[in-house]
């Protein structure tokens, strides 16, 4: 099964629609899209939209207009991860049939277990319900629907990051069994976000280093399915001067704030890109304009090995 037609780079923007975008989305979006632009590759545009709760039509809508304005183009999509529930299914199918998938009848953080586990977020799943016994299983059924999970076995999973250098991670250790799908029958990001890279044929996946912890986790799910794993770029995060991943609370990082103290989309990017290094000036600049002052090496080395970029407004 390989689903890549070529040697292009593709790469795609994955936001979850929960709310509007803050400077630590866009810095994401931002590189990202100069991976692309710098190798003459591609973005697709894949709204993350799994948590039907959380997900708004209204938040969509102000993601796409912002990317619009922001000069972060996309090439294709969008695509919505809540229309692709068939593929899921399938492939969940498909791993049970080379891994031991178990039902699970904790409730605790259940929900946001499934969720994008961003650093600080990671819990480890102690394996509680690992080996039911049919009884115990049918017992419990009658209380309440179990979530899925996989059993990981102990198996270091090795990669060479493009950020982050190489990298080692043993499955059972340091990533747990995952849940596939939640006991609200919606599936979980890592199966969804494994399945979609597969299937949209993403070469390159560059997002924030709070999900570098995923990332074996979701080559292992890849290699069960039959897929080759991508390349793999965690980008340096942004972080308040806490030390804390930047969020709706950060109000001086929405992107509204932004506008006001920055002026125009251009002086959001240049200032994003000021505190990344990718500019030497805090000073209004497109995303393409920025694009010529790099090449790939240089994109790397100006963020290589960062795990976190302090947010100063
Ligand atoms: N949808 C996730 C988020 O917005 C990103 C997932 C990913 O890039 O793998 O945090």
């Amino acid at each position: 099964m390989q689903s890549q037609e070529s040697n292009q780079i593709v790469v795609r923007f994955a936001p979850s629609p929960s709310g509007r975008m803050h400077a630590g989305n866009i810095a994401s979006a931002l590189i990202t899209w100069l991976f692309a632009r710098l190798s003459n590759g591609k973005v697709i545009l894949r709204i993350e939209d799994l948590d039907r709760s959380r997900s708004k039509q209204e938040h969509i809508d102000n993601i796409l207009l912002d990317f619009e304005k922001l000069g972060l183009t996309w090439d294709e999509g969008p695509y919505f991860q809540s229309s692709n529930q068939e593929a899921y299914s399938e492939a969940l199918e498909v791993l049970r049939e080379s891994a031991h998938i178990y039902p699970c009848f904790c409730t605790r953080a259940d929900l946001a277990a499934a969720r994008a586990p961003h650093e600080g977020e990671y819990a480890i799943y102690p394996g509680t319900c690992r080996h039911l016994s049919e009884e115990q299983i049918s017992t419990a059924s009658a209380r309440r629907n179990p979530s899925y999970r996989i059993e990981v076995p102990s198996e270091t999973i090795f990669f060479d990051d493009i950020l982050q250098g190489s990298q080692g991670f043993t499955l059972d250790a340091q990533c747990g069994d995952a849940i596939l799908r939640r006991s609200d029958g919606g599936f979980s990001y890592q199966l969804a976000v494994s399945v979609d890279d597969a299937l949209q044929g993403i070469s390159l996946v560059s997002r924030g280093y709070d999900l570098l912890a995923s990332t074996p986790l979701q080559m292992y799910l890849l290699k069960l399915l039959g897929y080759e794993a991508p390349n793999y770029a965690h980008i340096p995060l942004l972080v308040s001067q806490e030390g804390i991943r930047l969020s709706k609370r950060n109000k001086d990082a929405s992107i509204d704030q932004m506008l006001v103290s920055y002026h125009s989309f251009d002086g959001i990017i240049g200032h994003i890109a000021y505190l990344y290094g990718l500019s030497d000036a805090d000073r209004p600049i497109s995303p393409d304009g920025l694009s010529k002052l790099h090449n790939i090496e240089t994109l790397i080395n100006s963020l290589w090995k960062q795990d976190k970029i302090i947010w100063r407004p």
